[in-house]
């Protein structure tokens, strides 16, 4: 990943934000070095937010939208067990410092956002930073299925219900994770395709995301 505008204060803050996840225990190497590579400080707008890139705690980005918390985004991650050249499908793009998590770990990745400004600034931001994602302007509860099937899928939003476009586009052997919840709460749910049509679920305690909302915005 090229980093123009990181230099060793940024590092050393994301050295910081790296033991902080390790205490709140993650504990997959791959998933805190990527912690450790992402210039969080460069999907937030605002320059004078610095201080906050390496907290962990979300932000607010355009669009009335958040970036995730990097506790979030670090247990999302850890949870889909990645293996280098998966193909994996991302809903709900945002700021794309997810997406660009998922890249560091050689990944192929996939990510729908609803929001077209969103959309806009992010793929011109993962352009910047040498991140190849397919970004695409569009409802995520329909899923990719021009590049389907995907090795896993990560939902980012709070889904009312787990879309069955979502379920469809698994491989079998493949795993869904996706924060379920219509009140301020989601629960982590992740399931795993056993058969084109046995599903193994397990939850995983409670997030709070911004809400998963039906077709795409302008
Ligand atoms: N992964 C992002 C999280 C952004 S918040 C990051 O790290 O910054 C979740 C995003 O999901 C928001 O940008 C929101 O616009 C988007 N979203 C909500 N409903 C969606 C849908 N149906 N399809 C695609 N994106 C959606």
């Amino acid at each position: 990943m090229q980093q123009m505008g990181d230099d060793y204060r940024h590092k050393g803050m994301r050295k910081q934000l790296v033991e902080v996840l390790k205490g709140k225990g993650i504990t997959d190497v791959k998933v805190l070095e990527a912690i450790g590579t992402v210039p969080r400080h460069l999907f937030i707008d605002d320059s004078a937010f610095l201080q906050h890139a390496y907290a962990d705690q979300a932000f607010p980005i355009a669009c009335g939208q958040t970036i995730s918390q990097p506790y979030t985004v670090a247990f999302q991650t850890q949870l889909l067990g990645l293996r280098p050249g998966e193909k994996v499908l991302e809903i709900g793009t945002g700021s794309g410092y997810q997406t660009a998590v998922l890249c560091q770990l050689g990944v192929k990745v996939f990510s729908i956002e609803r929001h077209r400004p969103l959309y806009l600034e992010t793929r011109q931001r993962l352009e910047r930073l040498g991140c190849k994602a397919q970004l695409l302007h569009g409802d995520g509860f329909k899923g990719m299925p021009q590049f389907a099937p995907f090795d896993k899928v990560l939902v980012t939003c709070g889904a009312p219900e787990v879309p069955e476009a979502l379920l469809q586009q698994l491989k079998v052997g493949g795993r869904l994770v996706i924060p379920v919840g219509e009140g301020v709460e989601q629960q982590m749910i992740c399931i795993d395709k056993k058969e084109p049509e046995v599903f193994v679920r397990q939850t995983h305690g409670a997030f709070r995301f911004v809400p998963m909302l039906a077709d795409k915005a302008r």
